[in-house]
């Protein structure tokens, strides 16, 4: 695969506009610009999700601890209603979802099943057809053995199926081989799979909670009919996530910075590596977002703690969702205004084992030869030296965009305007 075909390009990275002109062509990173529509606007609508979870063309992503369903390691399998009928009851939307809370009963344990919109790519003869959409719908569901026996019985009997037919979980820390477009679609789901198995409970008065808006929302019911078996009063005890508007618990994304950093004279980039690295192996600075903190505010922190560098100017490049849990990573290429700002000190905070300036040719040539990901080494022709993440990794772009002449003279481009 070359290094352009893992990254997606949507046409709207293509298209000409003032903006693009004046910034340049819009970078879209792995994981992202899925073909996926969300219509986050249906997912209350349960006759919409109903008729599309019975669709012939209606493809499931199945996910087994988050390791996601595959024909190889490049190719993710999209399972057919048949093969989780034992898992999910065709009728999984016939109530509405009032109803659905109102019967709530915390004894009863529900499979995970997630819509996550329609595949627009797939608009075959027989496609899904509802009012001005249409596509393949498609759904997550979690066959981890988990809930009632009948449910755990389920779920083994579809994983020895599936492995049966040859498929399988594809057990790997970060994955890097779907196309994007189903890069795209996986983290997607296991992000939403990930966030309602950690969320089972309220955060604010601890108990049960259940999975509503077709598994992106979960939401503390105000009665429970396990109580009556007890001889306490069906309605739990108040909980405040009940007396406002936000009565309901959101998935979570949590911000993150991530930056190429270069030097005053634009001839070097800064780089850092941590203990678990492999040798050789470099890549940019990056961290958390604080509560009250601007992105420019974080980026011009974890550079100074982790590095001592200081920074001037900030410039947001492109950001990437990152579903290991719940991350974005918003992606920046910042500058040092002063030489003496260059000076390099790990003793603030010991998070770095290294961090270093790197000669923007050297930096070339890495990208050329020596990217891989942490588990797997460069490829034939790296001669040793500088080793950097590979393209689906929003680092490796922010580095190319760093030593990018087209990015720091974008004035000599508009003149021709
Ligand atoms: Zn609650």
């Amino acid at each position: 695969m070359s290094a352009s075909s893992q990254i997606p390009v949507p046409a709207h990275t293509l298209a000409e506009s003032m903006l693009s002109r004046r910034f340049g062509r819009e970078t879209a990173n792995y994981f992202s610009s899925s073909p996926i529509n969300r219509l986050s606007f249906l997912r209350g609508d349960h006759p919409f999700l109903s008729s599309a979870l019975k669709h012939p063309s209606t493809q499931f992503v199945v996910l087994n601890n988050l390791a996601p369903l595959t024909r190889s390691p490049a190719e993710l399998y999209y399972a057919k209603y048949e093969e989780l009928r034992k898992l999910i009851p065709q009728d999984f939307f016939d109530q509405s979802e009032e109803e659905l809370i109102k019967a709530y009963d915390s004894r009863k344990t529900y499979p995970s099943l997630i819509f996550l919109g329609l595949d627009e790519s797939r608009k075959e003869e027989n496609a899904f057809a509802h009012k001005i959409y249409s596509g393949a719908p498609c759904f997550a569901v979690d066959v981890t053995p988990k809930g009632s026996e009948e449910q755990q019985s389920a779920a083994k009997d579809i994983i020895s199926e599936m492995e049966s037919k040859g498929l399988s979980f594809f057990q790997t820390r970060i994955v890097t081989t779907f196309t994007p477009d189903e890069a795209a679609i996986y983290a997607q789901a296991r992000a939403l799979t990930d966030w309602n198995n950690r969320n089972t409970f309220c955060g604010t008065c601890g108990n049960p909670t259940l999975s509503v808006n077709a598994g992106t929302k979960r939401t503390c019911p105000p009665t429970d009919a396990a109580r009556v078996a007890t001889g306490q009063p069906i309605e739990r005890p108040a909980c405040t996530t009940r007396t406002t508007l936000s009565n309901l618990c959101f998935p979570r994304t949590d911000p993150t910075i991530i930056v190429a950093v270069v030097s005053a004279d634009g001839k070097r980039v800064l780089l850092g590596r941590s203990k678990r690295f492999p040798p050789n192996w470099y890549s940019t600075l990056a961290g958390f977002i604080e509560p009250a903190e601007s992105i420019e505010d974080a980026v011009r922190r974890e550079v100074w703690e982790e590095a001592g560098v200081t920074l001037s100017r900030v410039v947001i490049h492109s950001s990437q969702p990152w579903p290991y849990p719940a991350n974005l990573m918003i992606g920046a290429i910042a500058q040092v205004a002063d030489p003496a700002h260059e000076k390099i000190n790990l003793e603030h905070d010991p998070e770095l084992e290294d961090a270093k300036w790197f000669e923007v040719e050297e930096v070339e040539e890495a990208l050329r030869i020596g990217t891989s990901d942490l588990s797997s080494g460069p490829g034939p022709e790296y001669k040793g030296g500088l080793k950097l993440p590979p393209p689906t990794a929003i680092a490796n772009q922010l580095i190319r965009a760093a030593i990018s002449k087209d990015y720091f003279h974008y004035e000599e481009k508009t003149s021709k305007m």
